[in-house]
């Protein structure tokens, strides 16, 4: 006979005679419910019956009073049924069971429970053959089992260990094809950018623009005075550009033609999360269709890390270009954060992700 059981909760109770619970005032469900009580805790201990039903004990202390539905009989005449270990029970509604958290076995083990407990009340089917409810909170909980195989019990993404692997080595396959792929890319018409900003938002301004090409030749590094915001001392912690730093610099209207022409005559822009850096360089252009044409140009060298550590590297969590850097043993050159360091470093990731990117 089992001595010990572990609850879902985690917390171990031990089996305990009769007299011993007594002892201690410990009490039983029927008891509870013949003094219009509930359990407010789990179970303290427990014991297994001669005919082998589980008989659960609650700690005295530990009880609330019981809702009235749960003792209410709309009839005087009230209707219980009497279990092999002496236990007796009441009859309940389906309705009134389930606003005690009780249900019968079938619906528990739709819920992924299985009833270890006895019944604690019980209902008539149509045909007047009974119906057992058991207490949700003393069920035990099932390990979920994986959505493909039903099998064995998930790992991960509900799926099993090995139907997990299954798929990351398909997916992993798929991703090592495109990102191995020759793309025979002129290096020229490749170009990597990024921009430093006053602020997080759409509204906010360019401060600096750096944009290289495949080579890692430098294609424009300028800083940008913006024409409405005086300061930015929030994002001037992350980049260090100063106020002072732009007052000579060149407005971003003087450089959109420069900028245009550049992008015209790209194949590739690419970027590291590019949403912010699109939703910014976007205005160099007044009309959508421009835009788009700009978009369908850009390349995220985020999101591509971001694929390629789910397929090889699930254990890591953040993807930021300092932590792809790390993650492919890249040095850095200049100051992480600055737009010409984050453009360099950018291309490089890119470099280790798509081998063959280029024509030569
Ligand atoms: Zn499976």
């Amino acid at each position: 006979m089992e001595k010990q059981m572990t609850l879902r909760s985690g917390a171990v109770i031990h089996a305990i005679s009769r007299k011993d619970a007594d002892s201690k005032n410990y009490l039983t469900r029927q008891t509870l419910s013949e003094l219009h009580l509930m359990p407010s805790g789990e179970p303290v201990a427990f014991e297994v019956s001669e005919n082998g039903s589980l008989i659960y004990y609650f700690h005295p202390e530990r009880v609330t009073e019981a809702p009235v539905e749960m003792w209410y009989s709309p009839t005087s005449r009230k209707e219980s049924y009497t279990l092999e270990s002496g236990t007796v029970i009441e009859r309940m509604s389906v309705k009134r069971a389930a606003a005690c958290n009780y249900y019968t076995e079938e619906r528990l083990k739709k819920m992924n429970y299985e009833v270890v407990e006895e019944p604690v009340a019980f209902t008539y089917k149509a045909d007047r053959s009974i119906l057992f409810f058991y207490d949700k909170k003393t069920a035990k909980r099932l390990p979920l089992m994986c959505v493909r195989c039903g099998e064995f019990v998930r790992f991960n993404k509900k799926l099993c260990e090995k139907c997990y692997e299954r798929e990351m080595a398909i997916r992993r396959a798929e991703g090592d094809r495109i990102r191995s792929a020759q793309y025979n890319m002129e290096r020229e018409k490749v170009l990597f950018f990024d921009l430093e900003l006053t602020g997080f938002y759409d509204h906010d301004e360019i401060l600096s623009i750096t944009i290289i090409d495949g080579n890692g030749d430098m294609v424009m590094d300028t800083l940008v005075k913006p024409e409405h915001t005086k300061k930015w001392t929030r994002t001037e912690k992350i980049h260090g550009i100063t106020p002072a730093m732009v007052e000579d610099a060149p407005l971003l209207t003087d450089l959109i033609p420069r900028i245009k022409e550049i992008f015209e005559g790209a194949k590739n822009i690419i970027a590291y999360g590019v949403s912010t850096d699109f939703s910014h360089i976007k205005y160099i252009y007044d009309n959508e269709e421009d835009r788009e044409i700009l978009h369908s140009k850009i390349r995220c060298c985020a999101n591509e890390y971001v694929r390629y550590i789910h397929e090889h590297r699930p254990e890591l969590e953040h993807a930021s270009l300092i932590d792809a850097m790390e993650c492919f043993g890249i040095e850095w050159e200049g100051v992480p954060h600055s737009s010409i360091a984050d453009t360099f470093a950018c291309r490089k990731v890119w470099n280790v992700l798509f081998p063959n990117y280029y024509r030569d």
